[in-house]
């Protein structure tokens, strides 16, 4: 029987809109079969849903999104198949936390020069008090305390909009917070071979995020990718939502070239665009050996 799978999303955890128990109740409406929460350096919402329980209906793959750096590119690696309670994935993402805030304050910083009408102080509680409000104001049974709260730039784009600096959230990153930018704060997150070294050490699949939204040229993307397989890498994303024609043969080729396996992931962080949904991925080019043989392993 073929599995409709979806190892890449976001709940209010980090930036998505949903809750984590939302967003399971409509992967399980989208006919999902097998989930992996893969919030933005936490996985708070994953170890929620756990202690709730998760029908028997979906299975729950624990998953994280990594930020890191390869030379000057911020680079995202998605962690699959860890325990939630290893120490050392506590601590690696304690430490992520601890980075976020650092480079919270940095982009603070820059946004509090560029907009000679706030402080620091003002920018950063701004974007904090946005993401308290998009769990408090979705789902008032998952609201984490503000040391275990992911903020980042979608919230200090949120912010922008409510005061007013900008009409919407996108001009809020092409104006200030894009990596051309202010957004451009990337020295606090671990290298990527570090980063595929720890996620390894966990036992866990280190896969690499949506490898067509880099913005590369073909000869740079590749670089990445041969770096990240010499790393111990495994697999990277094949199948995501609103590809440009071709990319999931490209990226087939390059999968088969550097020796990975293919994954699947719509990034979904809420339910305002039609193309992007829970598990609405297509088939895997045939030359692909899926991500779940690694998963199914021991
Ligand atoms: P951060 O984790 O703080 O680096 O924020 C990255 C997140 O911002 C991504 O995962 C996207 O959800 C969102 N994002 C990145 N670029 C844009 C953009 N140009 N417009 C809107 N959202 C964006
Ligand atoms: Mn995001
Ligand atoms: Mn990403
Ligand atoms: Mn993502």
């Amino acid at each position: 029987m073929s599995q409709k799978v979806d190892f890449h999303c976001h709940s209010t955890a980090s930036d998505g809109v949903l809750s984590p128990a939302q967003l399971l109740e409509r992967a399980i409406c989208a006919g999902v079969d097998c989930l992996a929460l893969t919030d933005h350096d936490t996985v708070a919402g994953t170890r929620w849903l756990v202690e709730k329980g998760v029908p028997e209906s979906i299975q729950l793959i624990s998953g994280c999104e990594l930020s890191t750096v390869w030379g000057t590119r911020e680079i995202h690696i998605v962690a699959l198949g860890f325990e939630l309670d290893n120490p050392d994935v506590q601590d690696f993402l304690t430490s992520q936390g601890r980075a976020r805030w650092q480079r919270c304050e940095r982009i603070a910083d820059k946004v509090s020069r560029r907009l000679q009408d706030y402080t620091e102080e003002q920018c950063l509680e701004g974007a904090l008090e946005q993401a308290r409000l998009a769990q408090r104001s979705t789902d008032e049974s998952f609201t984490l305390p503000d040391s275990e709260i992911q903020v980042g730039r979608p919230h200090f784009a949120s912010w922008m909009v409510q005061e007013g600096i900008t009409a919407d959230r996108n001009t809020a990153f092409d104006k200030y917070l894009s990596a051309k930018r202010i957004g451009n704060a990337k020295q606090f997150w671990p290298h990527m071979a570090d980063a595929v070294q720890a996620v390894l050490s966990w036992g866990a699949v280190p896969v690499l995020a949506h490898p067509g939204r880099y913005r590369m040229t073909g000869m740079k993307l590749q670089e990445v990718i041969r770096a990240f397989s010499a790393a111990g890498g495994q697999a990277m994303e094949v199948l995501g939502c609103q590809q440009p024609r071709g990319e999931r043969e490209t990226m087939a080729r390059y999968c088969e070239k550097f020796d990975l396996h293919a994954s699947m992931g719509s990034d979904f962080h809420g339910p305002w665009n039609d193309y992007v949904e829970l598990g609405r991925l297509g088939p895997l080019p045939e030359t692909c050996r899926s991500v779940t043989e690694l998963l199914e392993r021991d």
